[in-house]
């Protein structure tokens, strides 16, 4: 759905059944369809992340978890997103992987901090996660998951996400009731929203956005190796997205002060 559409149908919605199904996504301005307000959205995440604690092994290891500290912290303060309960969660996982949860619980596995080589391209994979949080992909596809399940009865204002409805579409739209920790695809295009936010909170902590194609090089790289990254089965790395990022550099780099 394109956005004059959708935002027609956003403002229907607001006025026939009292119920707000409209978001803005800050700084590409895209007009979003989400069923949820942020409130259920924050509280569905701290459920997940602590069921996500409970099934991996978190690590204390401080070589590990001050780096992600550091970093997630200064691009949570870009994100400037104060409603959100950020955490960064280090996982001793050698495998390459990092996630977000919605409500802005952040988990990165060991094995990406060592693949990222310096401070700047770890900020490349937080700063895309934390994108996919503020641009609230996780609620937009729940809430398409939630209408394509339960249809009109969702949109009727019966959604709840303490209903088994409501768990099951979010369930679904995170895999987690298969497999946790296993983050279904986002869209190619949320992903390229996550990328193009993802420069620019990157930029504005202080973080030079270009560091970011070497990162992203490095991936696609990776992914011929003897045993290819979990991420990499959610964020294909290849020349489709090397030049989709390297056009947006210039955008980020208006951000940047080192
Ligand atoms: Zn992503």
């Amino acid at each position: 759905m394109k956005g004059k559409a959708l935002a027609k149908i956003c403002l229907v919605l607001a006025l026939v059944l009292g119920l707000s199904a409209c978001a803005t996504v800050p700084y590409t301005g895209r007009t979003q369809f989400v069923l949820m307000n942020p409130q259920q959205e924050l509280s569905l995440g701290q459920q997940a992340a602590q069921q996500v604690r409970q099934e991996s092994r978190v690590s204390t290891d401080p070589r590990y978890t001050n780096q992600v500290q550091r970093v997630g912290q200064r691009i949570a303060m870009a994100a400037n997103q104060h409603d959100y309960p950020w955490s960064f969660t280090t996982i001793e996982d050698e495998s390459l992987n990092a996630f977000a949860l919605p409500g802005g619980k952040v988990f990165v596995n060991t094995g990406m901090v060592d693949f990222a080589s310096s401070d700047a391209q770890l900020a490349t994979v937080i700063a895309h996660e934390v994108a996919h949080v503020i641009a609230r992909h996780g609620a937009e596809r729940m809430s398409r998951v939630l209408v394509a399940q339960v249809g009109g009865a969702a949109l009727a204002g019966a959604f709840n996400i303490q209903t088994p409805a409501g768990r099951q579409a979010f369930e679904t739209a995170y895999g987690l009731a298969t497999n946790v920790g296993v983050i279904l695809p986002h869209s190619r295009s949320q992903e390229l929203e996550a990328d193009r936010i993802g420069l620019i909170l990157m930029a504005k902590a202080g973080y030079n956005p270009s560091e970011a194609i070497d990162f992203w090089s490095r991936m696609m790289r990776a992914k011929d190796g003897p045993a290819p990254p979990p991420f990499l089965s959610t964020h294909p790395a290849d020349e489709e997205r090397l030049r989709a990022i390297r056009s947006l550099i210039p955008e980020a780099m208006r951000h940047y002060s080192p």
